[in-house]
């Protein structure tokens, strides 16, 4: 039986839905979808490197050995024994961090979210680099903080340009390796210079790393978590290490606000699935992403290499972009006249597609600038794709 609907709802949402944007990202990924496209728009791993054997494996044990563990309601801040291999993981440079530190949290996406939460009033000063990554301007939107732009430069964050605007804030939000849009990574110096400073003003430091494993050459760079851990909020994930589609990453935050953030995971979902916990433990814990990671990491350098040769032979001379070394991102800055929207449309038209940069920055955005990813693209179509995009810059100057 259906009953009729005499008064139609006229919903009203709250201010805060009413100020909630699809990502712009996420809109062109629908067109990238295509197969004709060649996409460096996406921000996605390349699927060839999921193990999936490995975690089909993994998920039979795991249903065969405790399976009514894996299929019940678990605890809020996560299945212990991975919990504890994290601790132990971010430990090995010496730091003592203990499993009390660690949240699990459905994708590190959520701990933005509850980061947001719990750190962030309305009006609240909200510290982040120029530019930063989309997704957490778009999870901090949501508690309508007043965003302030840290300078940045060709070596990533200035940590002397925060005193300028840290009055007030309530965080500051940084991501030192292999940057999410631009590829660039803070030098260890940087680092220092960065952790002091938020020492000194006392102002929360979070330390966002879901590409830190990703280096193409020499060991990753020491973590400012190992720094600073009464005043660094480090966030991890399995998604480029493992596989995104299993949506699992931590936080190792300070015992006061791990647990503030623990009520606010329990208000949002009680916990992150037991069963996917349980699995990737059972991946992790006999030293497996040891063997995996190089085979991303050459996986990705190479085809970072095969980008950088197609830019260097088809853009214009007056074009830059960084030379990442790791993660999954090239940033190009073109000369000023060029509006990378109106490429894009250009691009698209041509089965070519990018990320123009504005949407990265949470206040005056450079409208000349692009994000290029090469990881899901093969090396023939990389060059093909950069090729066109060259074509095309080259015509609109
Ligand atoms: N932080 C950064 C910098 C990212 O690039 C991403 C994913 N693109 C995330 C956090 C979220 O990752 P996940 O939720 O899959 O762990």
């Amino acid at each position: 039986m259906k009953i009729e609907n005499p008064n139609p709802i006229q919903w009203h949402f709250s201010d805060r839905a009413q100020q909630l944007q699809a990502s712009f990202i996420r809109e062109i990924l629908k067109i990238t979808q295509r197969p004709e496209i060649i996409s460096f728009a996406g921000g996605l791993p390349s699927p060839a490197t999921f193990p999936v054997e490995r975690m089909k494996e993994a998920f039979d044990k795991v249903l065969t050995d405790s399976g009514r563990v894996a299929l019940q309601y678990g605890p809020t801040d996560g299945y212990a024994p991975l919990r504890e291999w994290i601790a132990d993981y971010l430990s090995t440079d010496g730091s003592k961090i203990v499993p009390e530190q660690i949240l699990m949290v459905s994708g590190s996406q959520q701990a933005l979210d509850l980061l947001g939460k719990v750190l962030i009033d309305e009006g609240s000063r909200v510290l982040v680099e120029t530019p930063s990554y989309l997704g957490a301007l778009q999870a901090f939107s949501v508690y309508r903080p007043e965003f302030k732009s840290v300078d940045t430069d060709e070596h990533g964050l200035v940590p002397s340009s925060i005193d300028a605007v840290a009055q007030g804030a309530r965080l500051l939000y940084s991501l030192p390796n292999f940057q999410n849009p631009t590829g660039r990574s803070l030098s260890i110096e940087r680092r220092l210079e960065l952790v002091e400073t938020c020492a000194r003003l006392g102002l929360p430091l979070i330390e966002d790393d879901p590409y830190g494993a990703l280096s193409y050459k020499g060991e990753p760079k020491p973590r400012m978590l190992a720094m600073n851990p009464d005043g660094v909020i480090y966030m991890g994930s399995f998604s480029k290490v493992l596989t995104p589609g299993i949506r699992l990453g931590y936080v190792c935050a300070p015992l006061p606000l791990v647990r503030r953030l623990e009520l606010a995971k329990q208000a949002a979902d009680l916990h992150t699935a037991q069963l996917t916990q349980m699995v990737v433990h059972e991946v992790v814990k006999d030293g497996f992403l040891d063997r995996h990671i190089p085979t991303i990491r050459t996986l990705y350098g190479n085809q970072c290499q095969v980008m950088l040769d197609a830019l260097a032979e088809h853009f214009p001379a007056d074009a830059t972009w960084t030379t990442p070394e790791g993660g999954m991102f090239i940033w190009v800055t073109l000369p000023k006249q060029i509006d990378a929207l109106k490429l894009l449309d250009q691009a698209i038209a041509a089965r070519v597609a990018f990320v123009p940069g504005s949407p990265f920055y949470a206040n005056e955005p450079e409208t000349n600038t692009l994000r290029l990813s090469f990881v899901t693209v093969p090396p023939e179509r990389i060059r093909e794709g950069v090729a066109v995009l060259g074509k095309l810059i080259k015509d609109m100057l």
